[in-house]
């Protein structure tokens, strides 16, 4: 597992953003038998896109939702725009516009400058959509439950996931926002179906728990270790850091993590474990 962009809403190139990094989202999975998956597709996967290997490529590109910090990188990164390359792209359709109609309005010439390769056969890798409408579904040599998770009142869902292969768990939960009365314990239930016994549960943070106004739609570590100790998670990383929170206040949120239980860690870009 890579942490490619660890950045929520905005990249932030700055330099007191710069060691736990400033692009926008997107985890590198690497499977057995070489299947390549990004979880969501922020700046984050144009960095991953130059480490795979020569040659065609497959990748299942999993997507949260349709958020910009969640799909910007997609016209950028080599390996969308290598003829070749097959890539394939899961989600939840976004709105009455369809999940390929919503993608294909971000390669409208008014706003990018690549050529639309979702629609040029002969530019670019081959792409296939697919509509999520059943949770469970086989990517390679990998087993993904996908479940969509409440996010406030901010309209637009967000699609939570756990991929599983040879007896390893990784969870994947950004951009969710639980409902008054079930922030701590019992957790939210598709929450906790999705992270149950999982070697690494990845979950959005980014806000603290004493910031009133923090932007809807999201969660702060405690929320995230509440989940984690409840499904019996083993190691928790805390993601979608807020555009503003220099690195100094990310190893204070380190510091305050050092006393939870699952053993925690904030996310930052580079960063690459083993399950
Ligand atoms: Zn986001």
């Amino acid at each position: 597992v890579t942490f490619w962009g660890v950045r929520g809403c905005i990249p932030t190139p700055d330099e007191e953003n710069a060691r736990y990094g400033g692009n926008t989202l997107c985890v590198g999975v690497q499977g057995p038998e070489g299947t390549l998956v990004a979880l969501d597709a922020g700046m984050g996967l144009r960095w991953m896109s130059d480490s795979l290997p020569p040659g065609p490529v497959e990748l299942h590109l999993l997507l949260t939702h349709c958020h910009w910090d969640h799909i910007q990188g997609i016209p950028f990164s080599p390996c969308m725009y290598s003829p070749g390359n097959r890539v394939h792209i899961y989600g939840r359709r976004p709105s009455a516009a369809g999940l390929k109609e919503t993608l294909l309005r971000l390669m409208d010439p008014a706003y990018c400058p690549v050529p639309n390769f979702f629609l040029l056969k002969k530019v670019g890798a081959d792409v296939e959509f697919h509509e999520i409408e059943e949770p469970d579904f086989q990517v390679g040599g990998i087993r993904v439950k996908s479940l969509p998770l409440p996010r406030g009142r901010r309209g637009s869902p967000s699609s939570g996931y756990r991929l599983e292969c040879r007896g390893k768990v990784l969870a994947y939960l950004s951009d969710v926002e639980y409902p008054p009365g079930e922030t701590g314990e019992p957790a939210c239930p598709q929450a906790l179906e999705l992270a149950r016994g999982a070697d690494l549960l990845i979950h959005d943070a980014s806000c603290l728990p004493e910031e009133s106004g923090c932007p809807g739609g999201h969660s702060n570590y405690r929320q995230a270790a509440a989940l984690a100790r409840q499904a019996q998670v083993r190691r928790l990383a805390l993601y979608h850091h807020a555009p503003g929170r220099t690195d100094e206040q990310l190893d204070e949120l380190a510091r305050r993590c050092q006393a939870l239980s699952p053993p925690t860690f904030v996310a930052r870009e580079g960063l690459e474990l083993e399950l």
